[in-house]
């Protein structure tokens, strides 16, 4: 299916490996020019490199951290006027709901809500006034089924869900679509990172860890970062323009509800 974004621009955070690599890759496969963040620079020059290489589309690397208002300036500033953004950084730690202090709360919210909503209100204007444009931010399944040490990402994270239900609501008459997707479990630096705190804290392996997180899934497997790109350019795409203020679940199942 041609998704028609052939010649847009995007911006994708934190997109040097992991699931903003997959958007990034997916939305370049269809045409789309893109700007690149990550906050480490050589191994975003490296992606940068061979996500041109492979989907001849133009693809600039900006170096920074896209939770600080620095980072962001310097992020929107190559990037200028763009027609896709999708959200993304990295997920705020685990840990005891008995322990994270003000400090700890104030990070999360800055890194999981606050730049994606500073970033939507940057860029949006300009989407609202060429009448298209397309926002995708990226949270997780946890909105939907919290899981408990990872509570400063459920508190941040449904937060910014909430935000996105208003707001995608007065924009999208504008021809400007507002979603999210909602990773369940997927292959990345970040699923290792939390098999290795499942197996410290029940002192099992790390491949133990990963059996018992997989036996919950349906699917019997972790994602795949190139799943859940192809699943963001869709709702990036012209056909996407009837879906408004919705939560994307890609989980491989594994939240048993009907509806
Ligand atoms: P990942 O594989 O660890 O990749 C994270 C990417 O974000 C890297 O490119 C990293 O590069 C970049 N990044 C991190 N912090 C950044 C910052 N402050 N500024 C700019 N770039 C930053 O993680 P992932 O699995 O793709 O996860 C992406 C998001 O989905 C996270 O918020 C995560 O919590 C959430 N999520 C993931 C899963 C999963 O199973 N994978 C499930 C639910 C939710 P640098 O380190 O060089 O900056």
């Amino acid at each position: 299916m041609d998704l028609g974004i052939k010649g847009k621009r995007a911006l994708v955070c934190a997109a040097s490996k992991g699931l903003g690599r997959g958007c990034a890759e997916a939305l370049a496969a269809e045409g789309v020019d893109l700007v690149i963040n990550a906050r480490g620079e050589e191994q975003l020059h490296e992606t940068a490199a061979e996500i041109a290489a492979r989907y001849g589309v133009e693809v600039t690397p900006v170096a920074a951290d896209i939770t600080t208002e620095e980072g962001r300036a310097a992020v929107l500033g190559t990037a200028g006027q763009i027609d896709i953004l999708v959200n993304n950084a990295g997920g705020p730690p685990p840990g005891h709901w008995q322990d994270w202090s003000r400090a700890d709360f104030i990070k999360a919210l800055d890194a999981n809500l606050l730049t994606a909503v500073a970033l939507m209100q940057a860029t949006v204007p300009h989407m609202i006034e060429q009448r298209w444009g397309r926002v995708v931010n990226i949270t997780s399944a946890a909105v939907r089924s919290p899981i408990a040490v990872l509570g400063l990402s459920n508190t941040a994270r449904t937060g910014l869900t909430g935000f996105v239900a208003g707001m995608s609501r007065d924009v999208a008459k504008h021809g400007v679509n507002v979603n999210n997707l909602l990773p369940g479990i997927h292959a990345t630096d970040r699923a290792d990172s939390l098999d290795s705190a499942v197996a410290d804290a029940e002192k099992i392996s790390i491949e133990e860890a990963r059996t018992r997180r997989q036996s919950g899934i349906p699917s019997a497997r972790y994602g795949e970062a190139a799943d859940f790109g192809a699943a963001c350019a869709f709702l990036c795409s012209q056909q996407a323009k009837f879906i408004v203020g919705q939560n994307l679940l890609l989980d491989g199942g594994a939240l048993n509800v009907s509806i």
